[in-house]
């Protein structure tokens, strides 16, 4: 004897039911003896809550609704059964409607509903749904019987959630089978008292039905078919990577489904464990997908994971009862847990501070308000006395459960799951761990459900693979240099290093575009044109905090000043940032410090390599450093491209003007070559080196000496400046030839020494790193205690959108490597 269960969705339309139809068909083809328990059709069960409570409070709209439930049983008849023998399915049912009809009437005039009331309301979503199964059956020649599970299935009078007498129970389907050989099609869920009033099992309660019936039965196996492939590694509606767990022990199953996999329903699995009866949770719509097998043993030895299974119970309410007269006093949890259970509020979890201090536990948030009545009620006099100061109840919180009897034998499950929230900046309000070791509990706020479930699956179940979720702001020369490098290095990333780079936000300064499925990086442009809308920072970010995906990266790949005042909200929400943009470590020290410190309180990173140097190695060189130690003794450093080409070919023979429109033609300079003569950007960069050696310097604290005349600073126009640099030749050639008298050549150098920061125009000699210096390269000597004699130096390119992506590109991928 085998039992099938099919669920609300295998149920749920006439296309469906064909499937099930065919299933049961199969079954009996092979010469199965089979039972056969149905739900209601999907969504019906709280459709007749909703009808009987619109009734309760006088709203005669009811019957509207009452009309759609009943079309949509008429038309599920008519797709199923031929039109010539339609008649006596049609008789059945509109009876049925019709005593419905009569008991929500007498609702509507008596205005109440009575647990009892609506037990009797919900009844019949899965008498209307088998009475037409079993008729469509017998109708295609099965020799099918509808069963009324309510004439077999016996319970005390606890309506909502009926507790089953088993020894009657038992005995009365035994009887019933006894007498009849067709197929026993029977309604999930519902039930009586021995006075012949009906109950209802608990909502999902078809599943214990089929246990209910296969356990009397003894039959070889229950089998629940429902709409996914199994029992799943997490619901795979809020984690789409979520894979089938192939097999499952009952405790495992128990375990997850009490943490909200709705699954199984876990009373179910008790009738079945009790007479180990193997049960297996099938797809109606895949069937031939083996699905999950509930049995004694756990997991099969393939199942190569720490944990079984996550799940989540997505609304809660946590209480905390607190109080320094809470210590040490024998007794108060006692007192506390049997004031609730006296009062029917069942507790899902419980987690207690070792200092007794307080005592916090969660609860169904409908049950919040009652108890609070009940504990200030019990705790009166100790809250009367400041013993107990507070009975707190916080709601929109969730609980997320990782289960699996393989935790027992791995050490650092729990490490793990705490650290995969925290680089995810998710905040653990409470934990708990169950005793046998099966599970770990930890509640958090309702918002970060989605975050963490993902997370958490992510580092359990895809630990080889990580994800990064980008927000690229600013598609520009090196906004767009990064995207294509993203692109070509796709399936490197992928394969090589099992990292998934998602982009899934744009903006430039006209449109944005945001894509939770992530934007494609070869037709972003497009994308960005035809799906984007009009960019708005504000908008752009607070879409990316509701968002609240694991992993996420902000890259602004702009100079904008505007964007870096989003740094900090976007930190303390946990989201990663990375910048070639200096603006934001820069200006004031306290907001470079705040950045700074947000980062490391939310354990996300804050990342601009690129600020110095394009993509050479300076700020992760000067961290390093700091980390292991070292002591800065002093910093020189050629940090403009435009500054370091100038003075490397300003040499005997040639003019200094020349060099400088060379310079501009090369396209080496800012439109106005002043802008980089000046020293400004060269004074900012110097500023980060030093706050990244601790010495917290302000932008107004480096001294630039002028390295223009006058006439040139104050030229009206470029044309006219350059004017100005060719009559100030010889200035310029005196500088030149004061230097070669020495054996020297000109450099402009920022220094930092003593705790002081400086940019000027320097004379260095042959033994000096600077002496050598070509092109347009960038160099960045270290002088430390480490290294004292001959100083740590970095040179190569420091400008050009490529080199300056490439950055950007390491920062984010060392963001990866942090969150393995
Ligand atoms: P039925 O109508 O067949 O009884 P339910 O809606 O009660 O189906 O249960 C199936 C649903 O349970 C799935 O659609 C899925 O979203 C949800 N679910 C939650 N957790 C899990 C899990 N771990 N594995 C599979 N499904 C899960
Ligand atoms: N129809 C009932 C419910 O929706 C029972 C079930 O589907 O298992 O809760
Ligand atoms: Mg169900």
């Amino acid at each position: 004897m085998k039992v099938l269960k099919f669920g609300g969705t295998s149920v749920g339309t006439v296309d469906s039911i064909k499937q099930v139809i065919s299933i049961l068909e199969d079954n009996l083809a092979q010469g199965e003896r089979i039972a056969v328990v149905f739900s209601a059709m999907g969504g019906v069960t709280n459709r007749l809550i909703e009808i009987g409570r619109m009734a309760a409070a006088g709203n005669g709209e009811y019957l509207d609704l009452m009309k759609a439930v009943e079309e949509r049983h008429f038309t599920t008849i008519r797709g199923l059964i031929g039109v010539k023998s339609q008649s006596s399915t049609f008789a059945t049912v509109k009876g049925l409607v019709n005593e419905l009809e009569d008991l929500l009437r007498g609702v509507y005039l008596i205005r109440e509903l009575t647990p009892r009331t609506l037990d009797l309301i919900m009844s019949f979503g899965e008498r209307l749904s088998t009475t037409i199964i079993t008729e469509a059956l017998k109708h295609r020649g099965v020799a099918a019987e509808y069963c009324d599970a309510r004439l077999m299935v016996r319970t005390n009078a606890y309506f909502g959630m009926a507790e089953v007498d088993f020894a009657t129970t038992d005995r009365l389907i035994l009887e019933h089978f006894a007498k009849s050989s067709a197929l026993q099609c029977i309604t999930g869920f519902v039930s009586s008292t021995a006075d012949g009033i009906t109950t209802t099992l608990g909502r999902g309660g078809s599943d214990y039905t089929a246990s209910i019936f296969g356990a009397a039965l003894d039959a070889e196996v229950i089998e629940i078919w429902t709409d996914v492939d199994g029992m799943m590694t997490a619901d795979p509606r809020k984690v789409p990577n979520a894979f089938t767990i192939p097999s499952i022990s009952y405790a495992e199953a128990m375990e997850l489904s009490h943490f909200g996999a709705k699954v199984i329903y876990p009373p179910s699995l008790q009738p079945a464990f009790a007479k180990n009866i193997p049960l297996k949770v099938l797809n109606t719509f895949n069937r031939d997908f083996e699905g999950t097998l509930v049995s004694r043993t756990a997991n099969s030895k393939d199942y190569a994971y720490a944990i079984t299974g996550i799940s989540s119970i997505d609304d809660t309410a946590m209480v905390n009862v607190q109080g320094s007269g809470m210590i040490g006093v024998a007794g108060i949890s006692a007192r506390l847990f049997t004031a609730l259970s006296v009062n029917n509020i069942s507790v899902i979890l419980i987690s207690q501070a070792s200092s007794e201090h307080s005592i916090c536990f969660t609860i169904d948030p409908r049950n919040s308000d009652r108890a609070r009545e009940v504990l200030e009620k019990e705790f009166e006099a100790e809250i009367a006395t400041g013993d107990i100061d507070s009975i707190s109840i916080e709601k929109n919180v969730s609980i997320v459960a990782i289960v699996g009897e393989g935790m027992k034998k791995s050490t650092g499950v729990s490490g793990k799951l705490f650290s995969v929230l925290g680089k995810n900046g998710i905040n653990v309000i409470a934990t708990a761990q169950g005793s046998s070791e099966l599970n770990i509990s930890v509640v958090i706020s309702k918002n970060d459900l989605s975050k963490a479930l993902n997370a958490i699956h992510g580092v359990f179940f895809q630990s080889e693979t990580r994800s990064l979720n980008l927000f690229i702001v600013g598609v520009g020369l090196i906004g767009s240099t990064l995207l294509k490098q993203l692109c070509d290095q796709e399936k490197y990333l992928r394969t090589e290093k099992l990292l998934i780079v998602n982009v899934i936000g744009l903006s430039n300064t006209r449109r944005m575009l945001l894509y939770p499925e992530g934007v494609s990086l070869k037709d972003w442009r497009d994308q960005l044109a035809e799906q984007g809308v009009k960019t708005s920072l504000p908008a752009f970010v607070q879409r990316i905090k509701e968002l609240n995906l694991p992993n996420s990266v902000f890259v602004d790949c702009t100079s904008d000043k505007d964007i870096v005042r989003y740094y900090e909200t976007l930190l303390d929400a946990s989201i990663s940032v990375v910048t070639p943009n200096k603006v934001a470590n820069s200006g004031r020290y306290d907001e470079y410090l705040r950045l700074q410190r947000t980062a490391l309180q939310r354990g996300v990173k804050f990342l601009y390599e690129t600020n110095v140097g394009a993509g050479l190695p300076i700020i992760n060189t000067i961290q390093g450093l700091m980390a292991s130690g070292d002591k800065f003794l002093k910093i020189e450093a050629i940090v403009s491209g435009t500054l370091s080409y100038i003075f490397n070919n300003f040499k005997s023979g040639v003019r200094f003007v020349d060099v400088v429109r060379d310079a501009k033609a090369k396209g080496y300079t800012e439109p106005d070559p002043r802008d980089d003569l000046s020293g400004t950007d060269v004074a900012r960069k110097i500023l980060i080196l030093s706050r990244e050696v601790g010495v917290p310097l302000e932008p107004e604290d480096v001294s630039v000496a002028q390295l223009l005349p006058d006439n040139c600073l104050k030229a009206p126009s470029v044309e006219a400046f350059f004017a100005e640099l060719e009559a100030s030749n010889e200035y310029f050639e005196g500088l030149l030839a004061s230097a070669q008298a020495k054996g020297e050549v000109l450099r402009y150098i920022a220094t930092l020494e003593d705790g002081e920061a400086k940019v000027e125009l320097r004379t260095v000699g042959p033994q000096h790193p600077f002496y050598t210096l070509s092109g347009s390269d960038n160099i960045v000597s270290f002088t430390t205690e480490r290294y004292k004699d001959r100083p740590l130096v970095v040179k190569g390119p420091g400008a050009g959108a490529e080199v300056t992506a490439s950055g950007v590109f390491a920062d984010i991928m060392s963001i990866s490597s942090y969150l393995g």
